[in-house]
């Protein structure tokens, strides 16, 4: 993506944070930091991250609480969560997985081990931030090269188009609504207008040429991207 994923930090220890945020940023991420809960969910309000790094220890709130919080709400409730714990507390581990943290990650730990925990869930949870080319209905998507070939032919999108059509691939046949789809292209859907979407689906379209009729509109719901269109 042309986009840097989005990794809110939610760790109260300063020297932890910052830590946690160098390497971050040297691993390709974009950190936000919150050293509350508080001020954690205000970044999640604010833009939707692709990765919550989540304490166990908040001064304000537990991580357990906010956890279930994030993953009861519709907004938040797809956003891959990784718990930090102190080490040994087994306990804490499980709650942490029972209250839909998908992973942990045990304190001290590598940066190694957090980047690739961090690539891990990424690719769990969203297919359209892996690399890996998507091919459906004639049409070929390359992330690293950022090619898109409709039949052995190059096609010319902008990045927004690009990154739409990489999410409608990604996630083929499924419908999405404006709304998800300014969450999941955009990351944050609070200073931008649903018809953006509108506008861009039909420059995204045009560029396609032929292939534009892989991407459908489904009266009152969205959009979604198809290779086995009824109409
Ligand atoms: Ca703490």
């Amino acid at each position: 993506m042309s986009q840097r994923p989005r990794i809110l930090v939610v760790e109260d220890e300063p020297a932890i944070a910052e830590l946690i945020a160098v390497n971050l940023r040297h691993g390709g991420f974009e950190p936000v930091c919150a050293a509350d809960g508080a001020t954690a969910q205000h970044a999640l309000d604010a833009v939707l991250p692709d990765v919550i790094l989540l304490d166990w220890m908040l001064p304000d709130v537990s991580g357990l609480r906010l956890a279930r919080q994030w993953r009861a709400h519709p907004r938040s409730k797809h956003v891959p969560i990784l718990m930090l714990t102190a080490r040994g507390d087994e306990p804490d581990k499980v709650a942490g997985l029972d209250a839909g943290a998908d992973d942990y990650i045990t304190k001290p730990f590598s940066t190694q081990e957090l980047l690739a925990r961090i690539r891990a869930v990424l690719r769990r949870r969203a297919p359209e931030q892996a690399d890996e080319p998507l091919t459906d209905g004639g049409l070929t998507l390359e992330p690293a090269t950022r090619r898109v070939i409709w039949q052995g032919t190059p096609l010319k999108l902008g990045p927004t188009e690009f990154r739409l059509l990489h999410y409608l691939m990604a996630h083929a046949e499924r419908v999405h609504s404006r709304t998800q789809l300014l969450d999941k292209v955009w990351g944050d859907h609070v200073y931008i207008e649903e018809r953006t979407v509108d506008v861009h689906v039909k420059r995204l379209r045009e560029a396609l040429g032929d292939a534009g009729a892989l991407i459908e509109t489904v009266r009152g719901a969205g959009y979604r991207f198809t290779a086995h269109s009824s109409q």
